[in-house]
């Protein structure tokens, strides 16, 4: 699947920090040490409600990520998936009478525009659940040869007694993972299982639902299955970095993982567990169910720069829920105001400390709201004090551009933009 077109991104002197984030399975702030290429898979959207602001904000997480290991000299090998097959799309179409496929190819458009806009770093690979059918049938049958697998009814489920590590991850109770499992498309209730969270590999055919042929007859893929297909063939057995919503941790990532590491044999299979934290509307998490949705095309209509939804963005840490207001617009509108009029003079403060600051906050866990901040200092002293520095309004404009892929477009002291 094609993926969005990557923005420009500006060269800067020097190396950046090693980056240190916190881990969801060790509950810890830890080196990444990555080797020369960094493997991330991250979980992209069923394309249903493509791209409200919670969406923005983990994709957000991934591109800073991906900048600080750019900048600190490591290759990045990013691939991202689209479950362009699963419920939330069946359920919508059969409501709007309109094509499934249809709706899914809007929406991955949608989001393809939006995350552009944004200046979010694309995947070096973008799959898709459909194009990637053979991969996961390969994938079940590795697991029915290591006896992984189990028949109900024709579907076919996943023991998680297979996984000794089942919950390592998450670190919830028992009945918590019902719970969760139960509100994100499990079926913990259903008669027949070994284990109420033993998850779905294959789901037969159904009437009125897509099918593809498979050597279990036809059906389509269970969600977690897809993703660990994607990754291993995509990424190899063993991974850097596993990114997704806090949403996605329990059941979709803890079984995912197990699939993986029982299909392979190699454990961990990603090194590293990042999440973002969800961010909430009129208090409570921005969801489809209860729909209370910002959609980052909406705004776009409205007006609104793409570099203030991000600067807006910018100013929260990726691990704490925070809660969008329409003022964190005016604010990042001011910011961006105050960031052109520094760069638009013709000389500028010591970018040294800056560039240095930025880099240091943002391998410190990605603190965005840290880096911001020392992007407002240097831009107040070059506003107050000025400096007599030539080159540093253009080397500002490149860390501001290359670190936090704000391309700000500065405002001459005349008063016009370039
Ligand atoms: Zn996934």
């Amino acid at each position: 699947m094609q993926s969005w077109p990557a923005p420009a991104r500006s060269r800067l002197p020097g190396r950046g920090f090693p980056l240190r984030v916190f881990d969801t399975a060790t509950g810890s702030v830890r080196p990444l040490a990555a080797g020369p290429t960094a493997r991330m898979y991250v979980c992209g959207i069923t394309p249903y409600d493509a791209t409200h602001l919670g969406h923005a904000f983990t994709y957000l997480t991934y591109d800073l990520l991906a900048r600080v290991l750019l900048d600190a000299g490591h290759d990045v090998r990013y691939v991202q998936n689209v479950t362009d097959v699963d419920d939330p799309l069946f359920e919508r179409a059969r409501r709007d009478n309109q094509d499934w496929r249809e709706i899914a190819r809007n929406q991955i458009d949608l989001f393809r525009t939006d995350m552009a806009a944004l200046r979010i770093l694309p995947p070096t690979a973008y799959v898709g659940a459909v194009e990637s059918i053979p991969l996961v049938i390969e994938l079940i049958e590795k697991l029915h040869g290591r006896d992984a697998t189990y028949e109900v009814d024709r579907d076919i489920y996943f023991p998680i007694g297979a996984a000794p590590h089942f919950g390592e991850i998450s670190h919830l109770s028992h009945d918590m993972m019902v719970d969760r499992a139960a509100g994100n498309g499990g079926d913990p209730g259903r008669p027949g299982k070994r284990n109420p969270l033993d998850p779905l590999l294959w789901r037969a055919e159904r009437p009125g639902e897509p099918a593809w042929p498979s050597p279990f007859g036809p059906g389509r893929p269970g969600w977690h299955i897809e993703c660990a297909a994607i990754a291993l063939a995509h990424l190899g057995e063993r991974i850097d970095i596993q990114g997704g919503g806090t949403d996605l941790m329990f059941p979709h990532h803890e079984c995912g993982v197990a699939h993986a590491e029982v299909a392979s044999g190699v454990r961990p299979f990603a090194r590293t567990h990042v999440h973002t934290a969800m961010v909430h509307l009129d208090g409570h998490k921005m969801s489809k169910s209860r729909g209370n949705l910002e959609f980052v095309s909406r705004l776009l209509v409205r007006g609104v720069p793409p570099a203030v939804i991000r600067i807006a963005l910018l100013g929260h840490r990726h691990t704490a829920e925070w809660e969008w207001a329409p003022s964190l617009l005016d604010l990042a509108r001011e910011r961006l105001a105050r960031w052109q009029a520094a760069i638009g003079h013709e000389r500028g403060p010591d970018t040294r400390p800056l560039l240095d600051d930025v880099r240091r906050h943002l391998a410190d866990d990605l603190d965005a709201p840290s880096a911001v901040a020392a992007v407002d200092r240097w831009a107040g002293a070059a506003l107050s004090t000025g400096g007599d520095d030539p080159q540093a309004p253009a080397l500002a404009h490149a860390i501001i551009d290359s670190l936090l892929g704000v391309d700000v477009e500065p405002i001459m002291a005349g008063g016009s933009s370039v």
